[in-house]
Parts: structure tokens; sequence; C-alpha cells
């Protein structure tokens, strides 16, 4: 393919085969006559973990405009998980319990809008995914671990990646135009970029040490309506949970810890924990669940934010991409959303006339990064007692307790909680910022609740006195 920008469209190479590495291939196959994805994990055929990914066991929540994304990427997506028997709630919020900083959104009323959610797990999603890939003509995924990439000094630009050596053999050197770096949150980017001479991105983080243990089980269908259940961790309770129903019938129960809490380690512990956060039907439900597998746990001390954006220079062929360059608390829900979102910036910056492409995608990615992350971290350090080594500026934790109200007053108010429930999907605006028709709508339900409070305290007292003077 002809140069555009000052590279070669002819070879692209992508480090890493997870959801990020997959859908930069999907995008970059439009755009370059070759694209080689290299992946260092075994890729199974059929969906299953992977031993590089060890998040993919626990509970991974699609949200709503992540399948819209895909569905874009990959048309026929949505229908073929359908087909392949992943749960599908159209129009359904009765079939969601979305309990936030210790508030139960009342979302079972009829929406306003439409709101499809999908329920793949996260291996079903990958394999969905990956099957779509492997299809398109011109690119290739190989099982090969990237070393590093080749960095020209005289040009000032990475020209390649050089492969990690196949048993006894030599390091093998791969020419490329572009190589998007899709390793996670893993990756060496910035130790690459100081030896090549840059200034490492500034990173951002919010220590919010969780701790994940999940078990997978069966129980008989239709006891249970919800298929996907949230009770996150609040202000008072560093203990939270999500379950999700998959394909086959096969439940997740992740249980959570934020602040370093540990959560349960045992199947009998996690259903403890259910029982105290979930409303008694799940309890009566639960006991017959029936274990698959063996519990896994997981520790995510940090969601960090690398601002690449923020760099005065940035050599060219190298973008970073997924996880790599922001993986968000995950409790929330967010991370293969937001790739997706960053796949139409990748192709946006691809198509745009201008010539660097990394400060094209970057910016793009801090602009849907920033709300995303400011949101969480807001609700971090308000409601889950997360540290940050960052300066806060002064009207978040005002605005956590602003947030606390607002998702007291959508416990009753269906407006409310469509709102919440539009932007925890981030199907609207990512910021979740409520607008002053919404913020009115909780301050006069706060209001009538403290009035209708103030009555009954007058009342009680009005009906103490009586007693009194009657005796
Ligand atoms: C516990 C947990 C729960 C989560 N829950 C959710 C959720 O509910 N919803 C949600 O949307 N997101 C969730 N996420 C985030 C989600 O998993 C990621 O956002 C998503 O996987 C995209 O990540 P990625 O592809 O950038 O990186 P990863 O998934 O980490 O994949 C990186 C890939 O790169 C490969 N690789 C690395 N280095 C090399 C190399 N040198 N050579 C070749 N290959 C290499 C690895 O083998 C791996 O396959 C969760 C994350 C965690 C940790």
């Amino acid at each position: 393919m002809a140069a555009s920008g000052g590279y070669s469209r002819d070879h692209a190479v992508v480090i890493g085969g997870s959801i990020a590495g997959l859908c930069a291939a999907r995008v970059l196959s439009d755009c370059y006559a070759r694209v080689s994805v290299y992946e260092r994990d075994e890729l199974p055929s059929a969906p299953a973990n992977r031993a590089t990914v060890p998040q993919d066991r626990h509970l991974h929540m699609l949200m709503a405009r992540g399948a819209d994304e895909f569905e874009g990427l990959f048309p026929g997506l949505l229908k073929d998980m359908v087909a392949a028997g992943v749960p599908v709630l159209e129009n359904r919020p009765d079939r969601i319990h979305l309990g936030a900083a210790g508030h139960v959104l009342g979302t079972g009323h009829t929406l306003r809008d439409e709101f499809t959610a999908y329920v793949p797990s996260r291996p079903h999603l990958e394999w969905q995914l990956r099957k779509r890939v492997q299809e398109i003509d011109n690119v290739g995924i190989v099982r090969r671990s990237v070393a590093e990439p080749r960095f020209d000094r005289a040009r000032q630009r990475v020209t390649g990646v050089v492969l990690d050596p196949l048993d006894q053999g030599e390091p093998e050197f791969v020419p490329a135009g572009l190589v998007v770096d899709a390793a996670g949150r893993g990756t060496r980017l910035p130790v690459w970029l100081e030896q090549w001479g840059y200034q490492r991105p500034v990173e951002s983080t919010i220590d919010i040490g969780i701790n994940y243990a999940s078990q997978q089980f069966r129980m008989p269908e239709g006891l249970i309506a919800e298929k996907v259940v949230v009770a996150g961790a609040s202000h008072d309770q560093s203990l939270g949970l999500g379950m999700l129903h998959y394909e086959d019938g096969i439940w997740v129960l992740t249980t959570f810890g934020v602040a370093n809490a540990k959560p349960p380690r045992t199947f009998p512990e996690m259903l403890a924990l259910a029982d105290k956060l979930l409303p008694a039907h799940f309890s009566a439900a639960l006991v017959r669940a029936q274990p698959v597998g063996e519990p896994a746990y997981h520790a995510f001390p940090a969601s960090r934010w690398r601002r690449y954006h923020k760099l005065d220079r940035f050599p060219a062929g190298i973008v970073p991409f997924g996880d790599a360059v922001a993986s968000f608390n995950p409790t929330f829900g967010q991370g293969m959303t937001m790739t997706s979102l960053q796949a139409g910036h990748l192709r946006r910056a691809l198509q745009s006339p201008v010539d660097d492409l990394a400060r094209e995608l970057n910016r793009a990615t801090a602009k849907t990064t920033y709300p995303v992350w400011m949101m969480n971290a807001i609700g971090d350090i308000t409601f889950h007692h997360a540290g940050t080594k960052d300066r806060i500026p002064w009207w978040w934790r005002p605005s956590g307790a602003l947030f606390d109200q607002f998702l007291g007053a959508a416990e009753t108010e269906p407006v409310l909680a469509e709102w919440f429930l539009r932007r925890f999907s981030l199907l609207d605006s990512l910021y979740m910022v409520p607008p002053p028709r919404i913020i009115g709508g909780a301050m006069r339900h706060n209001m009538r609740l403290w009035l209708r409070e103030r009555r009954q305290a007058i009342k009680d007292r009005r009906g103490a006195v009586t007693t009194l003077r009657s005796l």
C-alpha cells in the first residue's frame, strides 16, 4: 500500500492478541496491506481461559456501549453471540440488580430509551473476536513473544519488532511501518521510550487495593430473573460483589474488597457475603448453586493512566493501545469498552491527513479517558478510601458527596436511575456530572425525604409527650 504520513503501509505489527490487540488488528486490516499480531500465549480454538490474562477467570461485564462498538468493528458479532447462547437483556432493566455506593438503583422500572445489554463470558467474547480476526485475509495471528520494538535513532522512529528466539535460535527482526503496543498493563513502553531518549509518560495512579475472588457455578434455570447483579463497595462496606449469568447456563460470582480488604476465599464464604449484600430472593436461590472448577484470585493494586498525550516528543512508528494506556478500576467494568472506543480513534487517526499518528491517537484517547478516569477517581476516593499521590482537585470530595445524594434519590426516582444506568454503561456522555434538570430532580427528592422525616420526628415527639401526660 502507498506510503502515507511519511511511513509505509505495507506491514503493521500488533504486540498482544487480547481484546485490544484484536480490535487494533481489525482496524489496521483496512489500512495496511498486511497485519501481524504477535501473541506470546497459546490461543485456544474454543472459548477457554488463557494463562497470560488471569483476569479472564473473573467477572467481566460488557457495557452496552462496548457491545455497540464491537458490533461496529465486527458486524454480525452480537447476533452470533446470542445464537451461541449469550444472554441478551433487551429493554429488561428488571434483569439487572445495580447496587452502587450503598444504594440499590430503581432500574426495575420501564426505561424511556432503548437499552440492550449482552452478557458473554470474557473467554467467549475474546474467542468470538479472535475467530473473526483470524478470518481476515491480510491478518496473521502468530504465537511469538516480542522482545522489543527496534528504534532507528537517525530517523527517530520505530522500524519493526524483534521477536524472542524460538528454541535455541536467534532473535528475529520483523520490519513494520507501524507497531501497536497492545501488550496490556505490563507493557515496557515507558522504559523503551526512556532508552530511546524520550521522556516517560506521567503516570496517574489511584491506589485502590482491590482483591478479587471468583467462583463459577451452576444452578437450576429460572431461580433468579436477574442476569446482571452488582453490589458495589461503599463508604461503610469495603466488600462488594458481582454476579453474571453467562452463556451455557454458567454463572460467575466475583467477590472483591477495596482498600486492601480481603474478600472471602471459599464458595460458602462467598455465598455468605451474597446473603449479606443482596436481597433475600438471591440467597434463597443460591443455596442450590453447585460450584464448577476451583475459585480464582487476583490482586489489582492501582488504576493506572499513562498520559502519553502530555509528552512533547513521541517517536514515529509506534502507538500505545488498550490497557497499555489506561487500566481502570475493574469493579466498574469499563476496560473492554474503553478499548473499543479507542479502536474508533485509531481508525479516524489512520484516515486523518495529519502526519503525526501517535499524537492524534494519544490526544483522542485522552479525551475519552479523562471523564471516565475522573469519575472513577472521585468514586474511589470518596467511597472506597483509595489513596493517590496525585494532586486532588478541591471539588472532587464535594462532588462525591453530591453524587452520593444523587444515588440515594435514584433508588426510587426512575428518571435518575435510568440516567445513571446509561452513564454507567457508557452509552451516553462519558461525564457523570448530572445536568441541572437531573440535579434538581435529586434535590427535590431529597428535600421531600427530609421533610417527611422531620414531620415524622415531630409526630413521634408529640406522641411521646401525649403518652407522658396521660401517665
Ligand atoms: C480483575 C479484572 C477484572 C476486569 N473486569 C472487567 C470488566 O468487568 N469489564 C471490562 O470491560 N473490563 C474488565 N477488565 C479489563 C479488561 O480485562 C481489559 O481492559 C481488556 O482485557 C483489554 O486489555 P488489553 O487487551 O489491553 O490487555 P490484556 O488483556 O492484558 O492482554 C495483553 C496481551 O498481550 C500479550 N503480550 C504481552 N506482552 C507480550 C509480548 N511481549 N509479546 C507478545 N504478546 C504479549 C499477553 O499475553 C496478553 O494476551 C478487568 C481487568 C481485571 C484485571
